[in-house]
């Protein structure tokens, strides 16, 4: 056992080079969530798939080695190795998360912090949200929420690709060594390399609220940890150099159900940031009006 966390502690740190989709990939799945959004859903957010597919590549802009301290806090954010942790009931926060990590003999981010920072930027987009209710006009307030849409879009769809769910993310781990067959990133590419349509994966596409955000999250993370198997059979396909994979209906299923699926999640967080902004109550001190005019308005 020792032995085996060893080995493992080294793949994390020295082989863990996961990326999640491609950045097309974020950018297909992102403005099939826009198009899926519900009639009543804000207009600006239902026009702004572009600005918003913009903002989704950038969790993956930042694991760059000229931000040093960026990349370092931002690469655990974007995995979560179901088979290192209890996810059935996580701590409240990183902190007591971190802590608890600690006690079993394990380090947060070699389990991984995805359920994390996909709960924060749920809640950030909240917050941007209880202000546009309050302030409709504001073009500021408009943007942000389209920037933190990117981010929760990113975070959404890294929880649906089940190879980040996994210590096989990179082939199956046997005695404590992965295989290595790359099919991580294989499946990472699938989604551009197919050349997936934004528009077909929206259609007939439907997503509610979840009743409670941490809740659903972890649910999605056990919904995509089931489908790990699925997605290291695909090997039989993408691994070996002589199979024509782009026209092998299998590859295809999975490409389209797996989309399909990380572009109803995306909706399903947005609806549920717009559901808790409804009950936000801002602080008497935020005054978007006055702030952001910079006193113009002032007598
Ligand atoms: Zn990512």
């Amino acid at each position: 056992m020792r032995r085996l966390s060893i080995v493992l502690l080294v793949l994390f740190v020295f082989g863990s080079s996961a990326w999640g989709w491609w950045p097309r990939g974020h950018g297909i799945l992102t403005r099939a969530a826009v198009q899926t959004l519900p009639a009543d859903a804000p207009a600006f957010l239902r026009a702004g798939g572009g600005m918003v597919a913009h903002a989704a590549v950038d969790p993956d802009v930042a694991k760059n080695r000229g931000t040093l301290h960026l990349e370092k806090a931002g690469h655990p954010v974007h995995y979560f190795n179901m088979e290192l942790f209890e996810a059935g009931d996580l701590p409240a926060s990183r902190y007591a998360f971190g802590r608890l990590c600690a006690e079993l003999g394990k380090r947060p981010e070699q389990v991984g912090l995805l359920p994390y920072v996909t709960a924060e930027y749920t809640e950030q987009l909240a917050l941007a949200f209880a202000e546009f209710r309050k302030w409709p006009e504001s073009p500021f307030i408009q943007n942000k929420c389209l920037i933190y849409a990117g981010y929760v879009a990113h975070f959404a769809q890294e929880v649906c690709q089940p190879l980040n769910l996994t210590i096989h993310w990179n082939g199956r781990v046997v005695d404590g060594k992965s295989s290595r067959t790359r099919i991580h990133e294989k499946i990472d590419g699938l989604l551009q390399n197919l050349d997936l349509k934004p528009e077909e994966i929206a259609e007939g596409l439907a997503a509610a609220p979840v009743d409670s955000l941490m809740t659903g999250i972890v649910a999605q993370m056990h919904r995509s940890f089931g489908e790990v198997e699925s997605a290291l059979s695909m090997e039989q396909y993408l691994v070996p150099k002589d199979v024509d994979w782009k026209n092998e209906p299998a590859v295809r299923a999975f490409a389209e159900k797996h989309a399909r699926e990380a572009a109803r999640f995306t909706v399903s967080l947005y609806l549920t940031a717009w559901k808790m902004s409804e009950k936000i109550r801002l602080p008497g001190w935020i005054d978007r009006g006055e702030m952001d005019h910079f006193g113009a308005q002032k007598k």
